[in-house]
């Protein structure tokens, strides 16, 4: 049995909405069959008011014993770093993930917000919102580069806007199951297992990938060219299993059409969501991608493409996927 505290400072809620479609395991069955005692959750906790703060200050003070304690959305500093803009049972949201992260055997920041401040710390960032143990790539956030939980491991950050089920479901498991030290994790203190990878492994447009050939048209020929040189996917430098492990266990953005926006990584919204750099390949000099894949240089990356181009063979040039 491992208890499981979640609450939620500056979010929308959706990686809760995301949880709650997991289907292998289930939220249900998180309880039922892998023993997680959810103590209270923001959206499906039963107790109120007092009752709530009850459990909140007994987990607070030690009094009762807490696993896991995971955090929704950024913790609020503002205004002038009183915690205020996120008031919650009585006290600001920040001074609640101070006591029970020292009292957690183990902390999960659950999506951007959490892990790195997300869309809520988009400059001007007006509510000085963080993320757990870090802002944006900037190791520290709100918990201190040294934290460290009972459990002697740092948060573990599960990024996404939304995370997918199954990437919070099995951590979740692992830990319920006694193999939290097992989670190998990545410079981000990302689970590898699922963050090794990039959202391109698995792409269906990768063959277009390879020989260079562009979606022409946002919209059309959902299933012909690659959105890499017009759309902006961020494919081949974000890591994620998205390609991997389908959402609705059918389908990914890339597969359907809409490149990959980059959520799982701590820039994520890049360039603040400026007008013409969202779907947007950025360039120099009008036909050069600013960003190549990771891994690689731009020197090489554009004497394999032009290599690649001259070697592309017909079919890369039409739908493969005529039914
Ligand atoms: S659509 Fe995106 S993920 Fe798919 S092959 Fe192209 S760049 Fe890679
Ligand atoms: S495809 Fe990209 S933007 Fe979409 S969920 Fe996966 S990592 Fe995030």
């Amino acid at each position: 049995m491992a208890t499981l505290l979640w609450l939620q400072g500056g979010a929308c809620s959706g990686n809760t909405m995301s949880f709650l479609n997991a289907e292998e395991p289930s939220a249900i069955d998180l309880v039922t069959d892998f023993g997680i005692d959810v103590l209270w959750h923001p959206s499906l906790g039963m107790e109120l008011g007092e009752q709530a703060q009850k459990i909140l200050w007994d987990c607070a003070n030690g009094n009762r014993p807490l696993d896991i304690f995971v955090m929704e959305g950024t913790v609020m500093l503002g205004p002038k770093g009183t915690g205020r803009y996120d008031m919650f049972a009585e006290r600001p949201m920040k001074d609640w993930v101070t006591d029970l992260a020292k009292q957690a055997q183990i902390v999960v920041a659950l999506g951007d917000c959490a892990c790195w401040g997300g869309i809520p710390a988009t400059e001007p960032n007006p509510t000085d919102s963080v993320g757990l143990q870090y802002l944006k790539r900037q190791r520290g956030g709100f918990l201190g580069p040294d934290f460290r939980s009972k459990m002697g491991l740092p948060v573990i950050n599960i990024p996404g806007c939304p995370i997918h089920p199954d990437w919070v479901t099995q951590i979740l498991v692992a830990i319920a199951s006694g193999r939290a030290g097992d989670i190998a994790l990545d410079e981000l203190q990302r689970p590898q297992t699922f963050f090794k990878s990039f959202t391109q492994t698995g792409c269906t447009r990768v063959q277009f990938f390879e020989y260079k050939q562009s979606t022409t048209e946002f919209g059309q020929g959902t299933r012909t060219g690659c959105l890499f040189y017009e759309f902006g996917c961020r494919g081949p430098v974000t890591r994620s299993p998205c390609n991997r492990i389908l959402w609705n266990r059918q389908s990914s953005k890339t597969r359907a059409g809409m490149p990959c926006t980059g959520c799982t990584e701590p820039e994520f919204p890049f360039f603040d969501l400026k007008p013409g750099t969202v779907f947007k390949t950025q360039k120099i000099s009008g036909s050069i991608p600013k960003e190549v894949p990771t891994g690689t240089d731009h020197v090489t990356y554009m004497a394999h493409a032009a290599a690649a181009r001259v070697a592309a063979p017909q079919w890369s040039k039409e739908d493969m996927f005529v039914v």
